[in-house]
């Protein structure tokens, strides 16, 4: 789909986990039942502390993986791959309406995700959406600086060679809008509330992106 003349946008970033599905899909909460295994099996944690220090993790570092990763010694991928050894397709489908939705958008697309390629991978093999996508930018490829760290959006933006106002920004979790909102990002919040003003738009689900960003369209364009 071209990208209409006057357009301002050029690319849109989607979070992966909990964003292009949702939530009581379930496929999160059986990816942090492994993340709180592998704490108390090959870190040896207290199965009663590893809930808390999970929690602990994911605020002072950003994701449980860098807290990991600061105070132990261990190997990120055996980490990501221990955490990710769950099958999408036990909890996820092929989605047709997602699919329409990413093919009528005039813009780029690109998987930004705290999580990893081969887990993005999977996810948008069962959904059937891959093709949608001109990359996936993963925990890896960040280097393990991921979401909501100032310097991946940084990162993310010269990748593509774009400035931030080329950008919209779709995601779950709040925290990841604000500093793509600092970077001149448009922001979109799914399935909450808008409760700050660096989010530009609140939408249920992820099928309700496609009226933000028609509206976001030159008057009078329409997105096919
Ligand atoms: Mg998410």
């Amino acid at each position: 789909m071209k990208n209409p003349d006057n357009f301002p946008f050029e690319y849109i970033l989607f979070d992966l986990d909990e964003t292009l599905y949702p939530k009581e899909a379930g496929l999160m909460a059986a990816i942090h039942e492994r993340m709180l295994l592998y704490m108390v099996h090959k870190l040896k944690i207290p199965a009663d502390d590893v809930a808390d220090k999970q929690r602990d993790y994911y605020q002072r570092y950003g994701t449980t993986l860098k807290g990991i990763m600061t105070e132990y010694k261990i190997d990120p991928l055996d980490y990501l791959a221990f955490v990710h050894d769950v099958f999408p397709g036990d909890f996820l489908g092929v989605s047709p309406p997602l699919a329409r939705m990413l093919e009528e958008m005039p813009l780029r697309k690109v998987v930004f995700t705290n999580s990893y390629a081969l887990h993005a991978e999977r996810v948008l093999d069962v959904l059937q959406v891959r093709a949608h996508f001109d990359r996936i930018i993963d925990i890896c490829a960040l280097d393990y600086v991921c979401k909501p760290d100032p310097a991946s959006y940084q990162k993310v933006v010269d990748w593509l060679g774009v400035s931030g106002k080329q950008c919209i920004i779709v995601d779950d979790a709040p925290r990841n809008l604000f500093p793509a909102k600092d970077l001149g990002m448009t922001t979109i919040l799914v399935a909450g509330e808008k409760s700050s003003s660096a989010i530009d738009h609140a939408v249920p689900t992820i099928f309700h992106v496609e009226r933000v960003v028609r509206s976001l369209l030159p008057h009078g364009r329409n997105l096919s």
